[in-house]
């Protein structure tokens, strides 16, 4: 049986979107972005929504915002995908990688130690969906001591008074803390939609800011959207439509604004995120936690406590005292029964940029245990029930058979 790992969900919803921007006579950044970005603000109950052409440019973008630059340093996790690395680097400025706790979240106690007068942000990461203890995290940043050693650089770093708190949410959309959208834990939530993410929109990303009372957030907005379309006063939708020829560069902005047609594709999925598309990867993780919960060595994913509930993109199934090469094993033999697995992620030191950095795995003992025995499977709305039903019966058997020989006496030669 043939399961792709993560296909994007096109229903005639998304299909129609598309079709009329298609037939709209406006295929770039225009009403549907707009509609994009009003959805986004309210589904996360954010202050404000951007749309933009990925998490990455997002990133970079924010950290700009914020006036990070070379000499400045930004605290990320280790155990994280490339991008949250790169913007930083792309910035000028140093990401100060350090290990994550046994729930993949960047631990905050490590966060605490590599604080310097040099920290400007902390990108914490949402691993598969699972949001950090923002509000730890948080309680780091505004203790007096730490808030004394920032020292404030740029109008932005001047009005915040602290370092800045980012979430990669690229994972967890309709993530909970609370019951409340997570994004409203921390100043600055960016969301992924890439083709593999919960939502899509091909390649864009969206960011949500929750920025304390003393920012004004339609001015963030306007700033923000401008930044995004190389500092232009007037966009071409405006421009187009009887707004006059005339405009300005008021600052040297970026090129990174979502098209209509991108958006569309977004707007179709997110009419049923949350009453549909949401609870199906939901019912799959639970039906894959029900059918392992028998086995020995399953490690069992946080997806749900008191006060945090993930978004389920991935569905990270851990396995007890594993090897790292026995994890291959296991991943070539479901593999080749054709279901599409994958690890997420490669820690950052493992990676031969970082290597070439100086960054050694050595010191993330934490995220290298938790790569080691990890193995991401199909988790989707589309998923059948004799999809999952064959997942389960594969990953029992590979798992087992591969436990099996390590079981087996050695054998003597005689
Ligand atoms: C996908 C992903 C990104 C990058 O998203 P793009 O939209 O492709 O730039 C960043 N961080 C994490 C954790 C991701 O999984």
């Amino acid at each position: 049986m043939k399961i792709s790992f993560a296909p994007p969900y096109i229903d005639q919803a998304v299909i129609n979107e598309v079709m009329d921007t298609l037939t709209s006579g406006w295929i770039t950044t225009g009403p549907k972005v707009a509609a994009l970005e009003q959805q986004m603000k309210q589904l996360t109950a954010s202050d404000a929504a951007i749309c933009v052409n990925s998490w990455t440019s997002g990133a970079i973008l924010m950290l700009k915002w914020f006036g990070v630059k070379a000499g400045d340093e930004v605290i990320i996790p280790a155990y994280t995908y490339c991008a949250t690395a790169l913007s930083v680097l792309h910035c000028g400025a140093t990401p100060v990688i350090v290990d994550v706790d046994d729930e993949c979240c960047i631990s905050a106690t490590a966060v605490a130690k590599a604080i310097t007068p040099k920290t400007k942000a902390i990108i914490a990461v949402d691993i598969a969906g699972w949001p950090c203890d923002y509000e730890q995290l948080k309680t780091i940043i505004n203790t007096p001591e730490t808030k004394k050693l920032f020292v404030p650089e740029s109008p932005k770093q001047q009005l915040l008074g602290r370092i800045l708190l980012i979430s990669d949410a690229a994972h967890s959309i309709g993530a909970t803390i609370n019951e409340l959208p997570a994004a409203k834990y921390s100043d600055v939530s960016i969301f992924s939609f890439h083709a593999v993410k919960n939502v899509t929109t091909a390649e864009g990303g969206c960011i949500c800011i929750n920025l304390p009372a003393n920012f004004n957030a339609a001015d963030e907005y306007k700033y923000l959207k401008l930044y995004t379309l190389n500092g232009q006063t007037k966009d071409a939708f405006t421009k187009s439509n009887g707004g006059g020829w005339k405009y300005d560069i008021l600052f040297m902005g970026l090129k990174i604004n979502m098209p209509d047609i991108c958006a569309a594709i977004g707007l179709g999925q997110l009419k049923n995120y949350d009453a549909q598309l949401l609870p199906m990867r939901k019912r799959v993780a639970a039906i894959y936690c029900d059918s392992f919960k028998a086995m020995d060595w399953f490690i069992e994913p946080a997806l749900k406590n008191e006060q945090r509930e993930s978004s389920y993109h991935l569905f990270a199934l851990r396995i007890k005292g594993i090897t790292e090469a026995q994890r291959d094993q296991i991943i070539d033999m479901i593999m080749a029964e054709g279901i599409m697995a994958n690890v997420h992620f490669t820690p950052l030191p493992m990676l031969t940029l970082f290597k070439d950095l100086g960054y050694e795995i050595s010191q993330y003992s934490s995220a290298y245990a938790l790569y080691a025995n990890e193995i991401s499977l199909p988790i989707y709305p589309q998923l059948t029930d004799e999809q999952i039903d064959f997942i389960i019966t594969t990953v029992i058997n590979s798992v087992n058979a591969v436990l099996e020989v390590c079981k087996e006496p050695a054998k003597v030669e005689l």
